[in-house]
């Protein structure tokens, strides 16, 4: 017995604990959750928000989608992603980014009811949090984990209190480490790791200054400034991130990681702002500075009996791609609805099995993709003749070369042209933000084979309702023609059973098969004179089965189990699947 009880405790309150504890309030599961520290994030670390991390939040409710919102900087003004040599400097050349290309708008807008915003992790971070207290998450903060014994029944965790130094325990069913790139509770479990961590040294400089007559003609989150001399650390470039537009900023500049991390005094933050926005004169409101490292680190297992990892605890990379904070949030979401029908005794404890299933090829690709990423910004560098080294002069002529009237210019002009239009991969990447499709005892096959990717995957998201991949987005329409997601028709910690003209019976199988398993099942008929109707034909061409048939859709927004055509004994069918996803 502990000195507290509670059936999750969480380690962490970033954005993956935060979510994790919100999620499993909401779905009624007694939680708790510590932080070593006495408040949230203090840095506006994370930022770029993508659509499936807005799901959750959607999922958790309308008021909180709506609160981020209103935080957010819009995705209009997102996107122009300027390469230049300085703020005040000449501009290389910029693509548009972030779903703001009209082509890639368009997709945004099919993919999901949920925009991309540029949310500050100062922000995003206690909503989340406020979200879980407020419906029941137990926070204790100025409270770091020590270590965690597990037992078959649960695990007895040590804590201590940093405000009297006191410790204690807390026995819980479950015990999950959110607690980020340092996590202690992977380091306990002896998690295996891929990769390596510090393979490059940063450091931001946070302040406020009014940019706007540099930037607001060509609104975008990201300044990318390449000149001779902004080359510490090899990196030969400089970030100029928007923090709140015009007026708040981060610059993200590079350190040799093989030297200690420099003291980023109020002078040498000054000097390199004033040096990446081009003005000598400027003025700062320094508002902070640290140093961090890049990593290329992912765990092959996240979770060892009762413990699981999430968040930077699992996958440790770079910023590149905005998915650090996104793929946090959404492990949370695959963990949560897991946890709180093993706790409640409508799944088995082998349901847990697929969180590692599930969740470790992810992160695997997001630590490989981010890390790619960097490595792209290479043939930028080469177009600009900047990849010999440090020849200040030499970088100077190659950059001024690019104006000549000359085929040798002409030709650099081209390779620069498409090495930004090759950026896309990392600035508007919208498959690799929404294409997850996963492969485990957790989604049941309809015995069809996995579709192909019909354009590239990494940019475009092919939705389909093959077991394991999300559910795709479409609007249909209630009684009283209002449009309604097929998103939101799901998840809020149950599973769904969508059907059409002619697929009753499968709604009368979920009442059945829940009643048996002591599970909800809600169910939607979509069609003529039904409840929700498909006047735009979206929800026929999207759902891949006929009228009769159905898609079983889990708390998780990802697609469990379909069936193409009414099956001649539907209950029985739904129980065999719902038996086998619940480890019965
Ligand atoms: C410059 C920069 C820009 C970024 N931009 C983006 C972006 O645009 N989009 C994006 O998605 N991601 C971005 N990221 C990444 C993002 O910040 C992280 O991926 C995210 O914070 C990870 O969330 P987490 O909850 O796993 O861990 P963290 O946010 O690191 O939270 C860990 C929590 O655990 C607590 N903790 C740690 N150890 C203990 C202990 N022993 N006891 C008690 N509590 C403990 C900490 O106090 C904290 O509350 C960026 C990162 C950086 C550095």
């Amino acid at each position: 017995m502990g000195d507290i009880q509670t059936d999750v405790l969480i380690i962490g309150t970033g954005p993956a604990g935060s979510a994790t504890a919100a999620l499993l309030s909401s779905y009624g599961v007694a939680n708790m959750v510590v932080n070593r520290y006495r408040w949230l994030a203090n840095t506006p670390r994370a930022h770029i928000t993508n659509q499936r991390a807005m799901e959750v939040l959607r999922d958790l409710g309308p008021e909180v989608e709506a609160e981020a919102m209103m935080h957010a900087s819009p995705q209009e003004i997102m996107g122009e992603n300027v390469f230049c040599e300085s703020l005040a400097g000449e501009e290389i050349g910029r693509m548009k980014s972030w779903g703001t290309h009209p082509l890639s708008k368009a997709e945004h807008l099919m993919s999901s009811p949920c925009f991309m915003n540029d949310l500050p992790q100062t922000f995003m971070e206690p909503i989340l949090f406020k979200t879980a207290c407020a419906r029941g998450t137990q926070a204790r903060m100025s409270t770091e984990y020590l270590s965690h014994v597990q037992d078959d029944d649960g695990v007895t965790t040590t804590c201590r209190d940093r405000l009297s130094g006191k410790e204690f325990t807390v026995r819980s069913k479950y015990l999950v480490g959110a607690d980020g790139g340092n996590s202690l509770v992977a380091e306990h479990l002896g998690l295996p790791y891929e990769g390596r961590m510090g393979v490059g040294g940063s450091m931001n400089i946070l302040f406020r200054a009014d940019l706007s007559k540099y930037v607001a003609h060509r609104p975008s989150v990201l300044y990318w400034v390449m000149q001779p001399g902004a080359d510490v650390g090899g990196i030969g470039m400089g970030l100029v991130r928007m923090v709140r537009p015009w007026n708040e900023w981060l610059i993200v500049w590079g350190y040799d990681i093989n030297q200690p991390p420099p003291d980023v005094t109020p002078e040498f933050a000054t000097g390199v702002a004033r040096q990446l926005i081009g003005d000598p004169d400027l003025e700062i409101e320094l508002l902070g500075a640290n140093t961090w490292t890049v990593n290329n680190c992912f765990a092959t297992n996240l979770q060892k009996g009762r413990v699981f990892v999430m968040g930077d605890a699992a996958h440790r990379h770079p910023p590149s791609n905005g998915l650090g904070s996104n793929t946090s949030i959404q492990d949370g979401f695959n963990l949560a609805w897991k946890l709180a029908m093993v706790v409640k005794g409508e799944a088995g404890p082998g349901l847990l099995d697929s969180y590692t299933a599930e969740r470790a090829p992810i992160a695997r690709q997001i630590v490989t993709r981010a890390n790619q990423s960097i490595g792209e910004f290479g043939p930028i560098f080469e177009a600009l003749g900047m990849d010999g080294g440090v020849d200040h002069d030499k970088i100077r002529r190659n950059m001024d070369a690019r104006a000549d009237a000359t085929p040798a210019a002409e030709a650099q002009r081209e390779a620069l042209r498409q090495a930004i239009a090759f950026k896309k991969y990392e600035f508007d990447a919208h498959g690799v933000e929404m294409n997850q499709r996963y492969r485990s005892s957790a989604a049941v096959t309809d015995g069809e084979p996995e579709p192909a990717f019909p354009a590239d995957r990494e940019l475009h998201y092919a939705p389909t309702t093959w077991p394991g991949a999300r559910l795709p987005h479409v609007w249909v329409f209630d009684r009283a023609g209002r449009k309604v997601s097929t998103l939101d028709l799901c998840g809020r910690g149950a599973f769904t059973l969508l059907t059409g003209v002619g697929g009753e019976a499968w709604v009368a199988a979920a009442e059945a098969v829940g009643a048996e398993l002591g599970l909800t099942i809600r169910t939607h008929v979509i069609g003529p004179r039904r409840p929700l109707e498909d006047h735009l034909g979206d929800w026929a061409r999207a759902s891949e089965v006929r009228d009769g048939g159905c898609v079983l859709v889990r708390p998780d927004h990802h697609v469990a189990w379909r069936s193409k055509a009414l099956a001649a004994a539907p209950a029985a069918e739904l129980r065999r699947v719902l038996v086998s996803i619940l480890a019965r």
